[in-house]
């Protein structure tokens, strides 16, 4: 990927078969984002006017960027990433550079997606009052405003943003043609849990006495995040017993499983 001032860009490589679960959102974001850009002659010809924005909300490390790299992927969509906090701590007026500039670059790499992570810390509520309200704040809103509004005419573009405080939103990005569909992105239930283990040991030698199955039973309560890193420590716990082990065993996911929620990265890396 390319990096350009506080902006990624490239077409992600990740796709939906890597995302478990979520098997009804990931329909909608392949109506909503990777049909339009993939049949966009269709959508004409029916007179259909693509969707502007999605809102992406949900508790830390339940998929949201993964979701929005995935349509990406789907529709072959430049994707260009900004985070929110990055934004907030730039100088003034240069964050809204930034912005303008993005969605320029995303005209001219037409398909694209620009994918806002953190979008409540510069799409934040305005609080009318002068004590509280942001000054760099209110200004970048404004400009995301005007860009969105401008995609009327640019084909191609969406804007996918996702944030953990979805109230924390100014209204005004909820309007009709900007953040047309929110979708919540809830933290996985059993099956997804099965099917994100499965995912992650994809290409990992597991032992036969390894039932996912019975970790996912045993995971209520981890996001997608912890259950990837459960499975990676695994295979650390694994190669710290024995630095030339093959396969991952239940007993590894078992001393993995009781390292959380007190894992650090000194663990990771001893
Ligand atoms: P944050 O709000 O912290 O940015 P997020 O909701 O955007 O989190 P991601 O960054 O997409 O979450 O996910 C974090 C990691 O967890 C990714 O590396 C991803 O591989 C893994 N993960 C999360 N959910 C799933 C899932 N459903 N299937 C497979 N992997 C998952």
């Amino acid at each position: 990927p390319s990096i350009t001032r506080g902006v990624t860009v490239d077409i992600p490589s990740v796709s939906w078969d890597d995302i478990g679960g979520l098997r009804d959102l990931k329909k909608k974001l392949q109506q909503a984002v990777e049909w339009p850009i993939k049949h966009s002659a269709a959508f004409s010809r029916l007179g259909i006017s693509p969707m502007r924005g999605v809102l992406l909300h949900g508790p830390p490390g339940c998929s949201k960027t993964t979701l929005a790299k995935a349509a990406a992927h789907a529709a072959q969509a430049s994707f260009f990433s900004l985070s929110g906090a990055e934004l907030y701590s730039m100088y003034v007026g240069e964050g809204e550079s930034l912005l303008r500039n993005t969605f320029l670059r995303a005209r001219l790499a037409a398909p694209s997606i620009i994918f806002f992570d953190e979008a409540d810390v510069v799409a934040a509520k305005r609080s009318g009052s002068s004590k509280n309200s942001s000054v760099v704040g209110e200004r970048f809103l404004s400009t995301l405003l005007t860009e969105m509004d401008g995609l009327e005419e640019a084909n191609g573009i969406l804007v996918l943003a996702a944030t953990n405080r979805p109230h924390a939103i100014d209204p005004a990005l909820m309007r009709p043609g900007r953040f047309d569909l929110v979708l919540y992105v809830p933290p996985p239930d059993l099956e997804a849990r099965y099917e994100i283990l499965s995912v992650h040991t994809r290409n990992m030698k597991i032992g036969d006495d390894v039932d996912l199955r019975i970790i996912a039973e045993d995971t209520e309560l981890f996001t997608g995040a912890e259950l990837e890193c459960l499975c990676r420590e695994a295979a650390i716990v694994a190669l710290r017993e024995n630095i030339s082990a093959t396969t991952v065993g239940n007993q590894h996911f078992e001393a993995a499983k009781s390292l959380r929620p007190a894992l650090t990265r000194d663990e990771i890396e001893s």
